[in-house]
C-alpha cells in the first residue's frame, strides 16, 4: 500500500514512527512543512523536516522531541559572546552541521528537495521525505497590540521568543502564493491508497501545507482519515490553541474535523473523551472512531496509525 502523509513537527514525527512499525512492508511518503524554516546566522534552518529526519533516524533528542541527543552547545555560546542575534533560538553543536551543509548545497544552487534526499541519505529514515516546495515559504504572523499597533514577526518569533502569548491577529504562509509543489509532492499524493493527516497543528503545519498551489485539490481526491491533535479541548502539547484562535476555529477536535472539511476530510480519528463530535460531524459526512491517542509509547501510536489506515480501507 502507499501512504502519504502531510508532516509538521513534533507530532507528525512520533505518529510517523507509530505508522512505520504498524505498516511496515508500506510504502510512506512524508510531505514536510517548510513554513517554519528561517534563516539564522545566514544558515538556512528546515525544523518540521528535520524533526521527522532525526526522529525517523534515531537521532532526536526524545524528550525534547525535537533537536539532536547528546547536544552541546558551544558554538551558541560562541555567537552569544560576540552579541549575534538573535539569541531566543536554540540551536545545538550537531544540529548546527546539519545547517551548515544545507546552506552551503542552497548556496551551491541546489533545491531543497535534492538537498533533503541528500541529508536523509544519512538518516535513512525509513520514508521519503519531501519539502512541500523547493520556493521559500515563510509563515508570518501579526501580532496587534492593546492600541492597535500592528507588528509582524516570523512564525518563529511568535512560537519561540513570545511563546504565542501574544494573540495573532493574522498568520500568512508569506510567498505561498506563487510557490509550486516540490517535485514528487503531487504524484505521491495522486498515487497514494491513503491520505493521513497526523496530529499536526492544523494552521501552521498541514495548514501551511495545504495552501500550496495544488496540493489542496490533489488531496480532495482522495481517501483522507486525519488524527485530532486536540484532545478535550487543549492542545496536547504547544500551544496550537493560539493558532486556531487566530482563524476563528475553536479548540475542540469536531471543529479542527469541520474546518478541514468534508471536502477535504473522510475520516478523523478523536480521543475517548471527546466521543461525542461523532454527532457534529457525522451530518457533514467526516466519519469518526475514537480511541485512546495519547502517544505515549510506541505501541500506542503503532495503534494509533493502524486505526487510521483501518478506517481509511472501510472508507475507500
Ligand atoms: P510542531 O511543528 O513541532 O509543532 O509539530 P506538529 O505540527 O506536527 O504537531 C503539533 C501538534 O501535535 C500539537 O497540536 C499537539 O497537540 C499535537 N500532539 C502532540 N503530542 C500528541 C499526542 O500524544 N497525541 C495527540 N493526539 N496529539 C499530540
Ligand atoms: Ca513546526
Amino acid at each position: 500500500m502507499r501512504i502519504t502523509v502531510l508532516a509538521g513537527g513534533v507530532g507528525a514525527a512520533r505518529f510517523l514512527r507509530g505508522l512505520k512499525a504498524a505498516a511496515p512492508d508500506d510504502e510512506i511518503t512524508v510531505i514536510g512543512n517548510t513554513g517554519d524554516d528561517i534563516t539564522l546566522y545566514g544558515l538556512r534552518v528546515c525544523p518540521d523536516l528535520d524533526t521527522v529526519m532525526y526522529t525517523l533516524g534515531g537521532g532526536i533528542n526524545p524528550d525534547q522531541g525535537w533537536g539532536r541527543a547528546a547536544e552541546t552547545f558551544s558554538v551558541r555560546e560562541e555567537l552569544a559572546a560576540y552579541g549575534a542575534t538573535p539569541d531566543w533560538f536554540t540551536l545545538g553543536d550537531r544540529d548546527f552541521a546539519t545547517h551548515i551543509l544545507r546552506s552551503q548545497l542552497l548556496a551551491d544552487g541546489q533545491p531543497l528537495s535534492a538537498i533533503t534526499e541528500r541529508l536523509c541519505r544519512r538518516w535513512r529514515p525509513g520514508v521519503r521525505l519531501l519539502p512541500m516546495s523547493d520556493d521559500p515559504i515563510e509563515t508570518h504572523v501579526v501580532l496587534e497590540d492593546h492600541l492597535n499597533e500592528r507588528t509582524v514577526v516570523h512564525f518563529q518569533e511568535w512560537w519561540v521568543r513570545h511563546q504565542a502569548k501574544t494573540p495573532a491577529a493574522q498568520i500568512i504562509a508569506v510567498g505561498a502564493d506563487s510557490a509550486s509543489p516540490a517535485p514528487g509532492v503531487l504524484d505521491a499524493i495522486a498515487t497514494a491508497d491513503v491520505v493521513l493527516f497526523p496530529p499536526s497543528n492544523p494552521v501552521v503545519s498541514i495548514g501551511t501545507i495545504l495552501s500550496v498551489p495544488g496540493i489542496r485539490d490533489a488531496v480532495a481526491a482522495k481517501t483522507v482519515v486525519g488524527v485530532s491533535p486536540i484532545i478535550g479541548g487543549a492542545p496536547v502539547r504547544g500551544m496550537a490553541d493560539a493558532c486556531l484562535t487566530a482563524i476563528g476555529v475553536p479548540t475542540t477536535a469536531a471543529a479542527v474535523a469541520a474546518h478541514y472539511g468534508p471536502d477535504l476530510l473522510n475520516g478523523w480519528l478523536v480521543d475517548d473523551q471527546d466521543k461525542s463530535s461523532a454527532e457534529d460531524l457525522a451530518p457533514l459526512g467526516i466519519e469518526v472512531r475514537a480511541m485512546p491517542l495519547l502517544m505515549r509509547d510506541l505501541p500506542a501510536t503503532g495503534a494509533m496509525a493502524r486505526a487510521a489506515l483501518d478506517l481509511a480501507q472501510e472508507l475507500a
